[in-house]
This record gives structure tokens, sequence and C-alpha cells, in this order.
């Protein structure tokens, strides 16, 4: 399927092999390949883009809610920037992959976010937008290879979407892309 594909959800709980512990937790997705038709052909690997996250207002990242309409004429409200909804912007860089659990025909989606946030956000409604593909899934015979490979997988991800062309316009985004 073409650039971009789409998928949306809640964040659940995953398979809780330690990612956090490795430093690069996953936000998973529910797989719906009905409401997600592309990801039962795309290909198994690491993918990049954005997530749009909207964390309730009790979290510690949840952004502070917008200013109440101004009653000054004089000094308008700015309105570059469209209404967010309470969604805040943020790379990523995720896998999709087959789940051995459903005899490889339901495939798992989880999303490394490229930012540090400071609770977790189960629960949390999530919009994906996959702008690319970085490179196929891998076996590992060491968990350090493992790890070596997604943290350079975060690097081509960073890389990528701070390309001309890549980021998103007309909101804000919640860090700067660099490194
Ligand atoms: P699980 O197996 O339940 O997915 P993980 O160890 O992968 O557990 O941790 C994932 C959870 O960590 C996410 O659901 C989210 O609530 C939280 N989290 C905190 N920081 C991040 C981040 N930068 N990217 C993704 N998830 C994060
Ligand atoms: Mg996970």
């Amino acid at each position: 399927d073409p650039y971009p594909l789409h998928m949306s959800g809640r964040v659940i709980s995953g398979f809780g092999r330690g990612s956090k512990e490795l430093g690069i937790p996953t936000a998973n997705l529910p797989v719906d390949d009905t409401q997600t038709p592309w990801i039962s052909s795309t290909p198994s690997g690491v993918y990049f883009g954005w997530a749009s996250i909207r964390l309730p207002p009790s979290h510690p990242d949840s952004p502070p809610p917008p200013p109440p309409p101004s009653q000054n004429e004089a000094t308008p409200t700015p309105t570059a920037l469209p209404p967010t909804n309470g969604f805040t912007v943020y790379p990523m860089v995720m896998s999709i992959g087959y789940n051995p659990f459903y005899k490889n025909t339901v495939r798992s989606a989880e999303v490394h976010v490229l930012h540090k946030f400071h609770a977790d956000f189960y629960g949390a409604e999530m919009r994906l937008l996959i702008a690319g593909y970085v490179r196929k899934e891998l076996d590992y015979s060491g968990l350090e290879a493992l790890i070596a490979d997604i943290n350079f997988d975060c690097v081509v991800a960073r890389r990528s979407l701070a390309r001309d062309g890549w980021a998103p316009r007309g909101v804000e985004v919640a860090v700067e892309i660099d490194g």
C-alpha cells in the first residue's frame, strides 16, 4: 500500500517482554485487520512516522488546556495552528510483526515513541501516520545485538523525519528532531 499508512487505537498491554527495562518501551496497539486492511499484507519489520497521542489530563506530560477565548479584541488569539483536541504529535519508530500466538496470520504493532515520558499511558488514544520503512524483521542470537539495532533504528527514524517534506504541517511537534 502507498505511504503514508494509518492506524489508530488505544494503547494496550503487550507481552511483558521487558522492553521498558531495556530502555525501549513499546506502546502496543490492537491489530484489527478490518479497520486496518493494509496490515495483513505489509512486510514485517521496522517503520517510522508520527504518533499523535491524547494523554489524559492527569498524565504528567499532558499539554496544558487551551486558554479561554480572549475578551480583548485588541489581542486576538493566534489562529495559525488548528485546535489539537488534546493530541500531541511525537516522532516514532515501530515494529509490525507476526505474533506466533496467532498462527502467523495476525500481527502485532508496537510503537517506541521518541520522547521521554514521565509516566505510562496505557489506554491513551494513539493515531499513527507511518511515513516509511526502515528494515525487515530480523532474528537475533543475543539481546545486545537486538538493542544495538533498535537504537540505530531510532537514529534512522529521526534522520528520516527531519528531512524536508516529512514534518507534519499545521501542528506543533513535541520535541526537536535531531540526532
Ligand atoms: P508492554 O509489554 O505492556 O507493551 P513495555 O515494556 O513495552 O510493556 O512498555 C510499554 C508502555 O510504556 C507503553 O504502553 C506506555 O504506556 C509506556 N511508555 C513510556 N514511555 C514510552 C515511550 N517512549 N514509547 C512507548 N511507550 C512508552
Ligand atoms: Mg510493548
